[in-house]
């Protein structure tokens, strides 16, 4: 006689054990981890499912698509005083230079103090040896590990050259992670693919990202949070010790923060964290937090009151950079303070 299964029973199991897994081996900690983007152009702008695919045409010169140092380091100092990890430095390709890129990196690890993580394409022996001074880890956007789906997915973008960028990185004493997109076309028989190729890597991070269906492109619609939150908690259960990160989309970020953690993320990425600062769903994604047993490290609602001038002051930066950067983070706290007063009535 076949037994009927319940597969929401199943599904509630999985995350049970997937968080107390993550419970044996972290402190019950999280926080919010904040990409910092370089620019909004790439220049392999093929990647079926990316809103650079849709926009790439329209943007004759990369240039014009470039962010600004003052905003790109804005953003870092930012970040470093609300408590936000950085996730990594990452951009479209060939958009900054080598030495551009080096340079950034450089400024955004004096703000933070330490090396910082990087996705920025693949990065040769050669590149590796000129960043290792300012940089701590390294990612790669596999984005999915089916060969025949990531061939259809990303056209123009192997996988091959991220393997050995890894593996290369890994021997120099980096660390290595990898990104991977769920609701791309993946089936769930393609875990085993992802185990192998973390196993291989010797991977300490991984950044999960829900698809956000993106017009223009032949996706309608994101993976249901327990599809997406199925993934996650089987990498929990496989890699206790693994580093996971998981995107919210900011549509639902809401909705499944909590479950994200209860299935074994170690904290949140991937929400428009300046933009919704202080909203309600800001709020709720602190709330989620403390309800699935965990501490937020930092905010997503409270500015502290901090002497922003002065912060900038002890950079090692020009004057003329200093100044800049001043007249951005008063655009950038204004926006904040406008988000906690909407919410406040
Ligand atoms: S390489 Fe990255 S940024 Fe460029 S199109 Fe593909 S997914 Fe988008």
């Amino acid at each position: 006689m076949m037994t009927e299964t319940n597969p929401d029973a199943d599904f509630d199991v999985l995350v049970k054990e997937a968080n107390r897994v993550f419970m044996e081996n972290f402190h019950p900690k999280t926080w919010f981890g904040r990409c910092i983007f370089l620019s909004w152009y790439c220049d392999v702008g093929t990647c079926d499912f990316c809103f650079r695919s849709t926009i790439k045409h329209k943007i004759k010169h990369a240039s014009s698509a470039k962010r600004s140092l003052p905003s790109i380091l804005t953003d870092a100092i930012i970040g470093k005083n609300l408590g936000w990890r950085i996730e990594f430095l990452t951009g479209g390709y060939r958009i900054f230079s080598f030495e551009e890129q080096i340079g950034i990196c450089k400024k955004v690890s004096e703000v933070y103090g330490h090396k910082i993580w990087v996705n920025l394409g693949s990065i040769d022996k050669e590149g590796l040896l000129q960043m290792e001074q300012y940089v701590e880890g390294v990612c790669a956007s596999i984005e999915c590990v089916n060969p025949d789906l990531h061939r259809k997915v990303c056209p123009d973008k192997p996988i091959e050259p991220y393997s050995d960028m890894l593996r290369i990185a890994k021997e120099m004493g980096f660390k290595t992670s990898m990104t991977i997109v769920i609701g791309l076309g993946e089936k769930r028989f393609d875990f085993d693919a992802l185990a192998r190729f973390i196993e291989e890597h010797e991977l300490d991070r991984i950044t999960f990202y829900a698809l956000k269906p993106v017009q223009g492109t032949r996706y309608t619609k994101s993976p249901e949070p327990e599809e997406y939150a199925w993934w996650i908690a089987k990498t929990r259960i496989r890699f206790p010790k693994l580093e996971i990160m998981a995107g919210l989309t900011p549509r639902r970020a809401e909705e499944y923060a909590g479950l994200l953690l209860r299935a074994g993320a170690n904290a949140l990425t991937k929400f428009p964290a300046v933009r919704r600062f202080g909203s309600a769903q800001a709020e709720e994604i602190e709330r989620q937090a403390a309800e699935a047993g965990r501490t937020f490290l930092g905010s997503l609602t409270r500015l502290p009151d901090i002497d922003w001038a002065a912060e900038v002051e002890k950079l090692p930066f020009e004057e003329g950079l200093k100044a800049r950067i001043n007249q951005k983070i008063g655009e950038y706290t204004e926006k904040m303070r406008l988000g906690i007063q909407k919410t406040d009535k």
